[in-house]
C-alpha cells in the first residue's frame, strides 16, 4: 500500500503522482457504458415536475417518476465518478476516497443498467434497487471526510473544499430524487385497498415533502437525541426554551431540517457545557444557561406585478406576471456557551476546522471513534430503530444516511468532532434557497440564524 509522504519529502514519483489523475476502471463493460454517458449531461429539475408525479399518484405516474429516476440519476453518478476520478492519483488511491469512488461506480452501473420500468409492478423492483443505493451510501461523508482528512497533505484546503462542497450538493440532490421516488411507491403501495398491488385510484402524495412539517415537532425530536448525547458525552446538559412561532408548520424536507437543527444543536450543547466547566471547574454540576430557540414564519412582500411584452410576427403581446412572494420558516438558535474565539471565526465553516479536544488523528483507524463518538446508546439508534423520521414507516435507511438509519451512529459520531458540522447545516439550509448564519458574541455567546425556504407551489426551484 501507498506510504504517504509530507508534500516537500516526495520524491519525483511521489510528484509525479500527484499530478497524475485517478486511473479509470479496467472493466470493458463499465468503460463502455462509463463512455456512452459521456455527452449525457445531468439536466436540473424543477422541483415542481419532481412533485407533480405525486399529484395526482397513479400507477401511470409512478412510471413517468421511475423513467425520470432511471434517465437522470446515472447521469448525476457518473458526473460524481468523473469528479472523483479527476483528483491527483495519490488522494484517488487513498483508501477512504478509493472506497468511495468504487461504490459511486457501482451505483451508476447498477442503475445504467437497470431494465426499464413498464408497470407499477416492475417499479417494484426498481424502487429495491434505489433502496439498495441509499443505503449502500450512507457513509459516504464520514468516509470522504476521512480520506480527506488523510490527504490534507497533498491538497490545498480550497481546492478540498469545493471538491466536497460539489460532492456534497450533488449528494444532497441525488437522493433527494431517489428518496422522493421511493416515497411515491410506498405511497402508492400503502393507498387503501391494496397491500402490494398498487392502486388504481389516483391519491396524493408529495413524497419526502412534508406539507405539514412542525418545527416545534422538529427543534423537541432533535433536542432530545442531543440531550441524550451531551450528557453520554459531559455528564451534563442544558435545557432548551422555545419561543416564538410554535404552532407554525411549513412545506419543507424533514430530514433536512433534522440535519441542520442536530448539528447546530450539538454545537450550542457543547460550548454551553465546555464555557460552564471552564468558569466553575470540570466538577460543577451547573445549573447550566439555558439554550434559547426561536421560531419566526414570514413571507416577503409581494412583487409588484411585472408587465413583459414579446413580439411576434410585428404583433405585440403583453403577458402579466404575478410570481408569488417566496415564505421563509426561520429558527434561531441562541446559547451562552461564550461565543467563538475571534481568531477562529474566518474558519469555523471550513470543512475540518474543529475545536474539540483529541481530534482524530491520522493513525487512528476506527472511523466511528473521534472525540465526540458519544455512546449514543438510544440516542441515534433510537431515532432510527422507531423509524420517526419515516413517515409511512418503511425503512430504507432514511433519507440522509449520516443523519438517520444505520449510518446515522457512525456519521454524526465522526462528524461531530471532524470539523463538518457548519459547514455542511449551511449546505443543506441553503440547498433549496435558505440560508444559516452565526453571530458570536464573543465571551457570552453565539446566535445561529437558519432560514429554509418554503417549498410550496409557487417555488421555482430546480434540483
Ligand atoms: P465540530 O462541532 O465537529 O467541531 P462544526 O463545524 O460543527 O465542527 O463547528 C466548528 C467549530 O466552530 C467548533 O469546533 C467550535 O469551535 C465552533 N463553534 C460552532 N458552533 C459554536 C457555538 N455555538 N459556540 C461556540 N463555538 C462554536
Ligand atoms: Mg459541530
Amino acid at each position: 500500500m501507498l506510504r504517504y509522504k509530507s508534500r516537500t519529502t516526495l520524491n519525483f514519483t511521489g510528484r509525479r503522482l500527484l499530478q497524475t489523475q485517478t486511473p479509470p476502471p479496467t472493466s470493458q463493460e463499465y468503460l463502455q457504458l462509463a463512455g456512452a454517458y459521456k455527452s449525457l449531461k445531468p439536466r436540473p429539475t424543477p422541483l415542481s415536475t419532481l412533485l407533480s408525479f405525486g399529484s395526482p399518484l397513479t400507477p401511470s405516474s409512478i412510471v413517468l417518476s421511475a423513467s425520470y429516476v432511471l434517465e437522470e440519476l446515472p447521469r448525476r453518478l457518473v458526473q460524481r465518478v468523473r469528479s472523483m476520478e479527476a483528483l491527483p492519483y495519490i488522494v484517488g488511491m487513498n483508501p477512504f476516497i478509493a472506497r468511495t469512488l468504487e461504490s459511486y461506480r457501482q451505483t451508476f452501473q447498477d442503475l445504467a443498467t437497470a431494465p426499464p420500468v413498464v408497470d407499477a409492478a416492475s417499479n417494484i423492483e426498481f424502487t429495491r434497487r434505489l433502496e439498495n443505493l441509499v443505503r449502500s451510501h450512507a457513509n459516504d461523508i464520514p468516509v470522504l471526510a476521512r480520506g480527506f482528512q488523510e490527504c490534507a497533505k497533498y491538497m490545498r484546503p480550497e481546492v478540498i473544499s469545493s471538491f466536497l462542497d460539489g460532492a456534497i450538493r450533488s449528494r444532497i440532490a441525488i437522493r433527494f430524487i431517489a428518496e422522493q421516488h421511493i416515497a411515491l411507491t410506498r405511497a402508492l403501495k400503502l393507498h387503501p385497498g391494496t397491500q402490494t398491488v398498487p392502486s388504481l385510484e389516483p391519491t396524493h402524495s408529495r413524497g419526502v415533502v412534508d406539507s405539514e412539517c412542525s418545527p416545534f415537532e422538529m427543534v423537541n425530536l432533535c433536542t432530545t437525541f442531543v440531550h441524550e448525547l451531551c450528557v453520554g458525552t459531559f455528564g451534563m446538559a442544558p435545557d432548551v426554551t422555545i419561543d416564538g412561532m410554535t404552532d407554525v408548520t411549513f412545506p419543507y424536507v424533514p430530514v433536512h431540517v433534522e440535519y441542520v437543527l442536530t448539528e447546530i444543536l450539538k454545537n450550542a450543547f457543547r460550548a454551553t457545557v465546555e464555557n460552564h466547566q471552564r468558569k466553575y471547574g470540570i466538577h460543577s454540576t451547573g445549573p447550566l444557561p439555558q439554550v434559547q430557540i426561536t421560531i419566526a414564519y414570514a413571507t416577503l412582500p409581494p412583487v409588484p406585478p411585472s408587465v413583459e411584452t414579446s413580439f411576434s410576427d410585428n404583433e405585440a403581446s403583453t403577458a402579466v406576471s404575478t410570481r408569488k412572494p417566496p415564505s421563509y420558516l426561520s429558527i434561531r438558535v441562541r446559547d451562552q456557551g461564550g461565543g467563538v474565539d475571534p481568531k477562529d471565526l474566518q474558519r469555523i465553516f471550513s470543512y475540518a476546522f474543529t475545536t474539540a479536544r483529541g481530534v482524530l488523528n491520522t493513525e487512528d483507524s476506527d472511523l466511528e471513534g473521534g472525540p465526540y463518538a458519544m455512546q449514543a446508546v438510544g440516542g441515534l439508534a433510537g431515532i432510527a430503530d422507531t423509524g420517526s423520521m419515516d413517515t409511512d414507516g418503511g425503512d430504507a435507511g432514511g433519507l440522509f444516511g449520516e443523519i438517520v438509519g444505520k449510518g446515522l451512529q457512525t456519521g454524526l459520531g465522526t462528524i461531530a468532532g471532524l470539523g463538518y458540522g457548519l459547514p455542511m447545516a449551511r449546505l443543506y439550509a441553503s440547498y433549496f434557497g435558505g440560508s444559516l448564519e452565526l453571530i458570536s458574541m464573543h465571551g457570552h455567546g453565539t446566535d445561529v440564524f437558519i432560514k429554509f425556504r418554503c417549498l410550496d407551489e409557487n417555488t421555482n426551484i430546480e434540483v
